[in-house]
C-alpha cells in the first residue's frame, strides 16, 4: 500500500490478504509508513509491516525479495511507497497492481486499473466476486473482510457523498452487509474516535488559520512545524481537516500546507468539475484524484503558498465555471 496509507489503502490491502490467506496462501501486509490511531484496529490476518520501522525493516525486505507474487493497492506510481519503491522494482516476483488512480506507471505485470471505482477496496470486492464466479457474499467474504472493505469504500467517498459515488457503490456495499458486520461500528472506530487534543485542534485552525479567498473561490489553510509542535500533534491529527474548507460557502477548492520535517506537504479538495489533481501535477509535483489530491513541496511555507496564490489566476476561469 502507499505511504501514510488512509482507510482505502489498508483496507483493501488487508481485505484481499484476507481472502487470500483462505485460499492458502502465506501472506505478508507491508505498508511503507506508520499510520494514524483510529486505524490500528486494521489488523488483517496477521498485522501490518512497517517499512520506516527500523525494527521491521530487514524482515520487509526479506519478504519482498522472497515473494512469488507482489501486490501493489491502491497507488500505480512506485514513488508512492518512499524508499520501499526501489525493494519493490528490484524485486524478482511479478507484480499485480490494484487501483483506481490516475497517474499509472506500468510496472506491474497485471493491472486491475480502473479510475472510475470509487474505492481500490471496490475493485477487491468486484475481484473476489468473479474469482468466486459471484457466489453468494456469506460463502467467501467473512466480517473482517467485509469491514475492511467497508471502511474504504465509506472514507473515499466521504461516507457516501462525493461525486464518485454510482450505483455500484451501493450494491457492492449492500452486498457486504449481507455478511452481518456493523457498518456503524466501522464509522464510529474511523470518525468518531479522536483524542480530545484533535477535536482542540481543528477549532484553533478553523478559527485561527482558515482564510478563504472569495475571488477565486478557494479556502485554504497553513500550518507551520511549530504550531504542529505546539499541539503535539501527530500525523493523525491533520488528517482530513482540509474537507473543512469546502463547506464554506461558494468554495470550490481548499488547500491545506503543512510544514513537516523541512517539507511541505500539501492536501487539495475540490468539488464538481475542478480538477486538483491537474493542478497538483502541474504545480505542487503531486496527483491523485479530480477532486481529491495531494503534493509536495521543498519551498519554504511561505514560497509554497504564496506560489499558489500566484497560479490561481491560471484557473479563474475553471473555478467560476463550477456550479
Ligand atoms: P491526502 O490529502 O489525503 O493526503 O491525499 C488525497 C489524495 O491525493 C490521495 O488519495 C492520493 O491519491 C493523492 N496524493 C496525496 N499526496 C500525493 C502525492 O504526493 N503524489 C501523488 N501522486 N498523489 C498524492
Ligand atoms: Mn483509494
Amino acid at each position: 500500500m502507499h505511504r501514510d496509507p488512509d482507510a482505502d489503502a489498508l483496507g483493501s490491502s488487508l481485505g484481499w490478504a484476507n481472502y487470500l490467506v483462505k485460499k492458502g496462501h502465506d501472506v505478508t501486509v507491508i505498508s511503507p509508513t506508520d499510520y494514524t490511531a483510529n486505524l490500528k484496529w486494521m489488523i488483517g490476518p496477521d498485522g501490518v509491516l512497517v517499512y520506516e520501522k527500523a525494527t521491521e525493516q530487514a524482515k520487509c525486505k526479506q519478504k519482498i525479495q522472497e515473494a512469488t507474487l507482489i501486490c501493489c493497492l491502491d497507488f500505480s506510481a512506485l514513488s508512492r511507497l518512499k524508499d520501499l519503491g526501489k525493494v519493490v522494482q528490484d524485486a524478482p516476483a511479478p507484480k499485480l497492481m490494484i487501483d483506481h488512480h490516475l497517474e499509472p506507471e506500468h510496472f506491474a505485470k497485471w493491472m486491475i486499473w480502473d479510475t472510475n471505482a470509487a474505492a481500490t477496496a471496490q475493485l477487491v470486492y468486484a475481484l473476489i466476486k468473479e474469482l468466486e464466479a459471484d457466489a453468494p457474499v456469506r460463502q467467501i467474504f467473512d466480517i473482517p473482510m467485509a469491514e475492511y472493505l467497508y471502511a474504504g469504500i465509506m472514507t473515499d467517498t466521504g461516507s457516501f457523498r462525493h461525486g464518485n459515488v454510482t450505483a455500484d457503490v451501493h450494491l457492492a456495499v449492500a452486498d457486504l452487509m449481507l455478511t452481518g458486520f456493523d457498518s456503524s461500528r466501522v464509522h464510529r472506530l474511523i470518525y468518531d474516535n479522536a483524542p480530545l487534543s484533535r477535536l482542540q485542534f481543528l477549532g484553533y485552525v478553523l478559527s485561527q488559520k482558515l482564510v478563504v479567498n472569495a475571488k477565486y473561490r478557494t479556502a485554504y489553510m497553513v500550518l507551520t512545524e511549530a504550531e504542529l509542535q505546539k499541539f503535539n500533534s501527530s500525523t493523525g491529527e491533520t488528517e482530513g481537516i482540509v474537507n473543512y474548507g469546502l463547506q464554506v460557502e461558494n468554495v470550490v477548492m481548499s488547500a491545506m500546507f503543512i510544514e513537516r520535517k523541512g517539507e511541505i506537504k500539501i492536501s487539495f479538495r475540490s468539488v464538481g468539475s475542478f480538477s486538483v489533481r491537474d493542478l497538483a501535477s502541474a504545480h505542487f509535483n503531486g496527483g491523485g484524484h479530480k477532486n481529491a489530491s495531494g503534493g509536495r513541496s521543498e519551498q519554504s511555507v511561505n514560497e509554497t503558498v504564496d506560489y499558489f496564490l500566484s497560479i490561481l489566476p491560471l484557473y479563474e476561469q475553471a473555478l467560476l465555471s463550477v456550479d
